[in-house]
């Protein structure tokens, strides 16, 4: 393949040392838990196999995924560790998740017999994990249905049961009732199991918003997303410090060009100037994954101050006002995400601006824009050796 010669204008950079901060910041939160760092949806659009990598050098050996793909795409980059599979999968799926050693969460007492149905004898017993439904109102086994589940030949023959787990609705909430309620239907399921005399290996019930706000969420396992990649979905007002955001997204300034008052800029003319304005093209779009909502809504960092977005954001290009900044050039630094100077514009920011999450804004990044890695230092500050 031709390899080009100079990196693009657009693209994304990843600080895997920052990554290894916020995963000491999970440890520290829970010291007693083992991590299972949930890389699905392309590690929230920073690169699910780079991001998997560097994790495993920092010792974490379990790793989330929404699909089989996914899972399976991590096995062919030599990945050997656990992989969940924490979506909705169907039994025509089972094969494959089982021949890549994927690990299924069973959320339903057919899905039991499907997945012990689909494992190769050779590999028996094979590790599953069961969903109780606790209030998020998605997948899992109602806990009145848990007994009788737990009493299925297949757990002690084919398979067995290797994690119980359920899934927090509104940890993020400054309202605790919904997830103390939740808390207290999954630890009457977890009585239960200990009154049969089960050990299971793995309880897991944390997010990212369950670590921070609930210790009593965080039992054996916690699966932390989001603050890996340096965000919390707190209150605006609560602050996490400790959390850094990994990712910075930049552009290059295309083109420069002046409009008089009365000029129009991009489709349906939205924006009209109204002095004299310096517009500058940024070959970015929503192609990109830079939504339209922030057409006239959006900012960007030049020179460390921020300015608009001004008109449509196009499929690949978005313009912006440069008229208060001096000495604007083609050629120089945009930052969609990313810190410049002292000014920072988070994905929370972007997320604000588009009336989503920043969860929405990171997945979004499309495969066009190119990520980099600054590599992860040890704490002496050297590079770590690569595996
Ligand atoms: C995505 C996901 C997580 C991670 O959630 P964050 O809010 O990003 O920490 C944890 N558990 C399950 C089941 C998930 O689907």
């Amino acid at each position: 393949m031709y390899q080009l010669s100079q990196p693009p204008p657009t693209s994304a950079s990843v600080d895997l040392t920052a990554l290894a901060q916020n995963v000491a910041h999970v440890r520290r939160l829970a010291p007693r838990a083992d991590v299972l760092a949930v890389v699905k949806a392309n590690a929230y659009g920073h690169g699910a196999i780079e991001i998997t990598r560097a994790l495993q050098h920092l010792a974490v050996r379990r790793f989330g995924v929404a699909t089989v793909d996914e899972g399976v795409a991590l096995r062919q980059a030599g990945i050997r560790d656990a992989i969940v599979v924490l979506g909705a999968t169907i039994p025509a799926q089972f094969q494959d998740l089982a021949a890549h050693r994927l690990t299924p969460v069973l959320y339903r007492a057919d899905l039991i017999q499907a997945f012990a149905e689909a494992v190769e004898p050779g590999t028996a017993p094979y590790p599953v994990h069961i969903k109780v439904e606790t209030g998020m109102g998605r997948l899992g086994v109602l806990p009145h249905e848990l007994p009788e589940v737990l009493s299925r030949a297949e757990l002690r023959i084919t398979l067995r049961l290797e994690g119980l787990m359920t899934h927090l609705a509104d940890a993020d909430n400054r309202d605790t009732e919904q997830t103390e309620e939740q808390l207290k239907r999954f630890q009457e399921v977890l009585n239960h199991t200990q009154e049969r005399g089960l050990a299971i290996p793995l309880i897991h019930v944390a997010n990212s918003a369950g670590i921070i706000n609930y210790p009593a969420s965080r039992h054996t396992l916690v699966r932390p997303g989001i603050m890996l990649y340096g965000y919390h979905t707190l209150p605006n007002d609560s602050t996490a410090p400790e959390l850094h955001p990994i990712l910075t997204w930049k552009t290059t300034i295309a083109h420069v060009h002046t409009i008089p008052p009365g000029g129009s800029v991009s489709y349906n003319r939205t924006f009209i100037a109204s002095r004299q304005t310096r517009v500058a093209v940024l070959p970015v779009g929503y192609a990109d994954g830079y939504n339209r909502l922030l057409s006239n809504r959006g900012q960007v960092l030049i020179g460390g101050r921020r300015v608009p977005v001004i008109g449509r954001v196009c499929m690949d290009m978005t313009m912006i006002d440069v008229t208060d900044v001096k000495g604007v050039h083609v050629g120089d630094d945009a930052i969609l995400i990313g810190q410049q100077g002292s000014e920072r514009i988070t994905a929370a920011d972007v997320a604000a601006w588009q009336q989503t999450i920043p969860y929405e804004v990171l997945c979004a990044i499309g495969s066009r824009v190119p990520r980099r890695y600054l590599p992860l230092t040890s704490p002496s500050g050297e590079p770590s050796r690569e595996s």
